[in-house]
């Protein structure tokens, strides 16, 4: 007898590895090892859901007009050029889908993003990395890595696990050396983190006849990781291709109505991007005086170097002691790293004491000047 058996090239598939923690830890006090919105999601948008969750035996609107309108304005696009998806993860996934066959190449950067080799090899694509330059992504490279067979290239800007960035020109530049039938997603996950003015979102290369789409999300900065909301513009034969291949309900129908109204609130989002950045650069302050080896961010996140492998292994079950989840980072190739995201000041104040204890290292008193300097630091309604 014939025995059933999935596509032969998926036994090669590693599934996407989320952190090691486990469900259970989720109850933990402080969550610093997904890049989640340290401050939850707007209000407004938690009572957007609650509004909607009386209307859940109606199906969504197929075209969520309402988002792509109030998305279209805010960011002045054109409308009929967004699509939208259950997160960003999705739409990955749909790209590689209505872009590339099996055998097809797709291009990522050594330490880029864990979700583009796995969602290229589902589509029975060869995900090709391309080494990075001190943790930054390899413009150079990567148009070295083309072939006849490359039909994408991933690049997310800033990307993550590293928080490194690529200036307007350099982006650029590559877009200009790169064959224009080649579909580049720049995923800007963390763009409004973004505080380098010589950083392009991405919108300016996506004209109507071209190869570039923006990948955006709520999951961030939004706090809305939980509901799945993604957003993709890009050039016309890619909003069509994509289209075609999506559910026709690939956005929920309270997905639609929180994501609106988290949009709307914009003083939420300014106060959430205020205090991340100054976080952030609080974050790599700290790990360098603790010894710890941090690489420059522009996301919700630091990576760091420590001494080695053992030395993580320590520092994670140490942090998960005192109910401090941080992210290991073997997933990426990087086992001596790990990566901390920005949570709220007294998470912050808990890990950078913790992280004192664990090294010896004596700057408490610095903790509290830093304390009373910050009294009256703008903070986000938790
Ligand atoms: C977190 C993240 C996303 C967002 O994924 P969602 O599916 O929208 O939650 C996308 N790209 C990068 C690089 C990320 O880090």
């Amino acid at each position: 007898m014939p025995e059933l058996k999935a596509l032969p090239y998926l036994d090669a598939l590693t599934p996407y590895q989320g952190s090691a923690n486990k469900v259970e830890d989720k109850g933990a006090k402080i969550r610093l090892c997904y890049n989640e919105g340290a401050f939850g999601p707007s209000p407004r948008a938690v009572e957007a859901l609650r509004a909607a969750a009386f209307n859940q035996h109606r199906y969504p609107d197929m075209g969520y007009d309402g988002l792509r309108a109030a998305l279209a304005a805010r960011h002045r696009l054109e409308a009929a050029r967004i699509v939208c998806g259950a997160g960003s993860d999705d739409l990955i996934a749909l790209l590689t889908r209505a872009f590339m066959r099996e055998g097809d190449e797709a291009i990522c950067s050594q330490y880029g993003f864990s979700m583009y080799p796995v969602a290229i090899r589902v589509a029975g694509g060869v995900p090709v990395p391309v080494p990075e330059n001190n943790f930054e992504t390899g413009l150079d490279a990567m148009l070295k890595a083309v072939t006849p067979r490359t039909k994408i290239v991933f690049l997310a800007n800033p990307n993550n696990p590293t928080g490194s960035w690529l200036r307007r020109g350099a982006m650029a530049a590559f877009l200009h050396d790169l064959p224009e039938n080649i579909l580049v997603a720049y995923d800007a996950a963390y763009a409004e983190y973004m505080d380098d003015e010589d950083y392009s979102d991405g919108f300016e290369w996506v004209r109507d006849e071209g190869r570039v789409c923006v990948l955006r999300t709520f999951s961030k900065i939004h706090g809305l990781a939980g509901l799945r909301v993604g957003w993709c513009y890009g050039s016309q034969v890619i909003a069509d291709a994509l289209n075609r291949v999506r559910n026709p309900f690939n956005l929920a129908l309270g997905a639609e109505a929180a994501a609106l109204a988290a949009l709307r609130d914009e003083a939420f989002v300014e106060s959430c991007r205020a205090h991340t950045i100054i976080w952030r650069e609080k974050l790599f302050d700290h790990l360098m005086q603790c010894g710890f080896h941090p690489y420059p961010s522009k996301g919700n996140f630091v990576l760091a170097g420590l001494h080695s492998a053992a030395h993580v292994k320590d520092l994670l079950k140490f942090l998960e002691e005192r109910d401090i989840l941080i992210r290991p980072m073997g997933g990426y190739g990087l086992p001596d790293c790990v990566r901390i995201s920005v949570g709220r000041e007294e998470e912050m104040k808990a890990l950078f004491k913790a992280l004192n204890e664990f090294t010896g290292t004596q700057n408490d008193d610095e903790i509290q000047k830093e304390n009373h300097d910050n009294a009256d630091e703008s903070r986000p309604v938790p």
